[in-house]
């Protein structure tokens, strides 16, 4: 049994004390002992957050008590250890931002929901292109066979993109997917409103397609990005799962981002695990010349300084060893 949970979950829905409720909710997840980062905004709740089986029990209830968030549709990832270092719930102007002119009401203007079943079906037509929902680094590490890589790398970007890109597809049936459903509820409502008749949208997002026990992720490649410390998910559990990311440097099959050693580079960048120990977790050779110069900014330091303190107080926890495991493994240099 495991003995953790992550929950992803969001919902579009007036929130007349936003400001208010956001203190309130801050106090609620600290005092359940949850971690994780919550968005609320006059148009709703986004939120993800890692616990145990109990923290996270107790979260939902409570949640649901709120008669706003009575019908909240939680998605529910078993785990081994939290996901999140810290507990943030953080009062915007929108959960989804798009810029103030390109802004849509998901409550007024959404695309046709379609649950995974429906969804696969849909995938397989001739009439429809695929748009994925998600940044380019996103898809990179996975997505549907055959959807268009958005050339995005933040969310605000989208409306551009669709007027630069598919203005030629107007008489095609559009499928949106992203991660957990939120950003389609936005991106289908855009699509309508730059002339596309036709939008649908995976209800639920990718996490709920590879959960579906029919369709098992059939059709999707690679791995789910997802924005919490495991950095990716796997979705297709039939025997069609590939990896189709490559390495940085060697270009061999992988699809483990980490972040480079260099702190004020910090690149997340693909990189396999012999790659990772030979180039010393550095994204290139520019970035382990900076760190020639300033010393002071290499990440092993941090690394260390965490390995040394799980040392000093005889730590034996899972991340304790992770770290510690992490350090031996690849800076033995
Ligand atoms: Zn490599
Ligand atoms: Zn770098």
């Amino acid at each position: 049994m495991n003995k953790y949970r992550i929950l992803l979950y969001y919902k579009f829905i007036d929130i007349e004390d936003s400001e208010e409720f956001t203190k309130e909710h801050l106090k609620l997840c600290k005092d359940i002992g949850l971690k994780g980062r919550i968005l609320i905004a006059h148009e709703g709740i986004n939120g993800t957050v890692s616990g145990t089986v109990d923290q996270t029990e107790r979260y939902m209830n409570e949640l649901k008590l709120d008669n706003r968030f009575r019908d909240m549709i939680f998605k529910v990832d078993e785990a081994n250890e939290h996901a999140f270092k810290k507990m943030y719930v953080r009062h915007k102007e929108s959960i989804i931002t798009l810029l103030p002119e390109d802004d849509v009401n998901p409550n007024e203007k959404v695309g046709k929901y379609l649950k995974p079943k429906e969804f696969y079906r849909m995938l397989q037509r001739e009439d429809v292109i695929i748009v994925d929902g998600r940044n380019d680094y996103e898809y990179d590490i996975g997505h549907f066979r055959g959807a268009i890589r958005p050339n995005v790398s933040n969310f605000k970007e989208f409306p551009k993109w669709i007027d630069d890109n598919l203005s030629e597809y107007k008489n095609k049936k559009v499928l949106t997917y992203c991660t957990g459903g939120i950003r389609c509820e936005k991106l289908t409502g855009v699509l309508l409103d730059h002339g596309f008749d036709d939008v649908y949208h995976l209800e639920g997002g990718i996490v709920t397609y590879g959960k579906d026990t029919e369709v098992r992720g059939k059709l999707w490649d690679g791995k789910c990005y997802v924005f919490d410390e495991r950095i990716s998910v796997k979705i297709n559990n039939t025997n069609e799962d590939i990896v189709i990311a490559k390495c940085t440097h060697c270009g061999e099959e992988s699809d483990r981002y980490i972040n480079c050693t260099n702190d004020d580079c910090h690149k997340q960048h693909i990189c396999c695990e012999k790659c990772e120990k030979e180039q010393e977790g550095f994204c290139s050779d520019n970035c382990r010349q900076y760190i020639l110069e300033h010393p002071e900014r290499d990440a092993r330091l941090r690394l260390k300084e965490k390995a040394n303190m799980y040392k000093r107080y005889n730590q034996n926890h899972e991340k304790a060893k992770e770290v510690i495991s992490k350090l031996n493994k690849n800076y033995s240099a």
